[in-house]
């Protein structure tokens, strides 16, 4: 890191489908980072059948956000949980600009900020297809129907594509394709990270 005392937070932006989970997976090897996916942390907490899990689940289910009070807690304790690490990647969170402010002011109590936000860049058809073809396979309840797909994909546009604007006022956000070969993808991103860190 050019900055050794500082620890890195990026967050790994786009639509449902465009392929952030796999691509935070494959950087948190390469980088030493911590994932956070909100979306796994959820699914632990429903597979867990947990007072969380169940709250939850009816907005899961339909394809809407989870409220920003109870993501924006969950969020933080596991960042407190695991606060030695060298850095994270946060794929799906931020989703509205709630959570931004929230995340921004938490990070500047640890003296620390966003460094950048990575928006992959995928057009509908092919989240649709891919979300479709994910959903024979994940056993998620929101992968498996069209119109909660559609729905997800609204979501996005609505209410947390602003997140990309919001950091790009800061000037911390770059767009990179989120299509071609999943390989492909993972080089751009790691040169791209590796000239931010
Ligand atoms: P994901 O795995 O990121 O596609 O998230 C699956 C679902 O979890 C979303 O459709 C939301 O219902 C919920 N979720 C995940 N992250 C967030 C977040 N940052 N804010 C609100 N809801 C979230």
């Amino acid at each position: 890191m050019k900055d050794s005392q500082k620890r890195v937070n990026l967050i790994l932006f786009g639509p449902p489908g465009s392929g952030k989970g796999t691509q935070a997976k494959m950087l948190e090897k390469k980088f030493d980072l911590l994932q956070i996916s909100t979306g796994d942390l959820f699914r632990y907490e429903l597979g867990n059948n947990t007072p969380l899990g169940q709250k939850a689940r009816s907005y899961m289910d339909k394809g809407h956000l989870v409220p920003d009070e109870i993501t924006i807690a969950m969020l933080k304790r596991k960042m407190d949980q695991h606060n030695d690490v060298v850095g994270y990647i946060l794929d799906g969170f931020p989703r509205t600009i709630a959570q931004c402010e929230a995340f921004d002011r938490f990070l500047d109590d640890r003296g620390e900020a966003v460094n950048s936000l990575i928006s992959l860049i995928v057009d509908d058809n092919e989240l649709v297809t891919r979300l479709l073809e994910r959903g024979k396979t994940s056993g998620r309840a929101d992968d498996a129907n069209e119109a909660v797909i559609k729905n997800r994909i609204d979501v996005y546009k609505n209410e947390t594509s602003p997140v990309y604007e919001y950091y790009n006022n800061k000037g911390l956000s770059v767009e990179i394709p989120g299509v071609g070969k999943i390989e492909e993808i993972h080089t751009r991103l790691s040169e791209m990270i590796t000239n931010i860190i």
